[in-house]
């Protein structure tokens, strides 16, 4: 696979002068294994939708290297790639692996830039090795401890939450902020941020011990479960001076409970909408698309929808003041690490009923 195809590149994390830290190094392989897209799921995806591969190790050509996945990311975004559509970004084609974040290490290097146990974030997806040409690989800086942090905290989910609410949401000290999918890979960061910048903090999340994490362990002043019948009054309790901003990760049932405490001239980053990725129409009922948009006129409502790869001029302010941030503990980090290739499509499916409790990422070799 060439790792030069991606569509988000961090590499202006190089701007901390990105040194790279020798590995030790794995004896000589000889196969890689991934896991290729078999089939487009219809509605929600299952394992039959994924096929696990075993072919020879790709050789690194002139001017190439070849990379050893250590830590591959796992993000909902994968499941728009699955379907045949056009969306924001390329599909991944029957047959070919599936696409993610990795950080890998060069086991072999015909690339000057490039030296053998240079540690790298790259997009070489769901398989153990891959070469490259160098381009969209980032030297991955030694200061990032651990390195998987290159692929949440301080890497796309952390840019995401950075931008989305800052420069989207624009929250001021005293307002409410509300946000769905709250313990999560970028959630967790939009409400830590919402805390630092002095406002009143109210995450939406499923299990019981998610909300407890959330009020405990990142400091939110409340936090309800849409698992919960009555979640809409929860949060309208919890919501005394209405909403001011609110960080749409989520759609559905978030969204409805959210609607009608929104304030005038509240702010709607519209960050991911996972409760509907697995629809395949539009739900049944009345088209309420005219009291949508006569709140939105009416309350002089700010929606705006983004994706993360076009705020990509952010990158240097966002790793200032987070590498600050968790290095002063202002910010923590959780981090659901599952161990193997083999487990990706399973904790893949699990980001859609909630099984990931932080960041979801495969530990894939040593
Ligand atoms: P998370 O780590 O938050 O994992 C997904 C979480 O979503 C689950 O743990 C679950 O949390 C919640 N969830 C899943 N299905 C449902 C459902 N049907 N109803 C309610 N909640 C559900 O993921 P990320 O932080 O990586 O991503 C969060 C959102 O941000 C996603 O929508 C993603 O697509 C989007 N995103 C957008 C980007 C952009 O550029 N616009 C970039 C990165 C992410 P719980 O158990 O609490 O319900």
């Amino acid at each position: 696979m060439d790792t030069s195809r991606r569509d988000f590149n961090l590499s202006s994390l190089a701007v901390l002068g990105a040194m790279a830290a020798p590995g030790a190094l794995a004896a000589a392989p000889t196969t890689n294994r991934r896991w290729v897209l078999a089939s487009r799921p219809k509605g929600k995806p299952g394992l039959d939708n994924f096929k696990f591969e075993e072919t020879a190790l790709p050789q690194a050509g002139d001017g190439e290297v070849l990379l050893q996945t250590l830590y591959l990311s796992l993000d909902p975004y994968m499941r728009g790639r699955m379907n045949a559509g056009d969306s924001y970004a390329e599909r991944v084609e029957l047959g070919d692996v599936m696409v993610g974040g990795t950080v890998a290490r060069v086991v072999e290097s015909r690339n000057p830039t490039f030296a053998k146990g240079d540690l790298v974030t790259a997009y070489s997806g769901w398989q153990e090795y891959s070469t490259s040409n160098g381009a969209g690989l980032t030297k991955l800086d030694p200061r990032i401890k651990p390195t998987s942090y290159a692929l949440g905290v301080l890497g796309m989910p952390g840019l995401t939450a950075y931008t989305g609410l800052l420069d989207i949401g624009q929250p001021k000290a005293g307002e409410t902020v509300v946000l769905a999918a709250s313990t999560g890979a970028v959630g967790s960061v939009v409400g830590q941020i919402a805390k630092l910048k002095g406002c009143r903090v109210v995450g939406i999340a499923g299990a019981a011990e998610k909300c407890r994490y959330a009020v405990e362990e990142l400091g939110y002043d409340a936090c309800v479960s849409h698992y919960d019948d009555d979640m809409a009054q929860q949060l309208a309790a919890q919501c005394p001076d209405g909403i001011d901003v609110y960080f749409e990760n989520v759609g559905g049932s978030s969204w409805e409970a959210v609607m009608p405490l929104l304030n005038n001239f509240a702010r709607v980053p519209v960050c991911g909408l996972i409760a509907h990725y697995n629809q395949t129409e539009l739900p049944p009922g009345p088209d309420r698309m005219s009291a949508l948009q006569g709140l939105i006129l009416t309350k002089s409502i700010k929606m705006q929808g983004f994706i993360v790869s076009n705020h990509t001029d952010r990158i240097p302010d966002f790793v200032r003041d987070m590498s600050g941030w968790l290095a002063e503990g202002k910010v923590k980090y959780r981090e659901h690490m599952v161990s193997g290739l083999e487990s990706a499509p399973e904790a893949f499916l699990g980001l859609f009923r909630g099984a990931n409790f932080g960041k979801l990422v495969v530990k894939v070799s040593s």
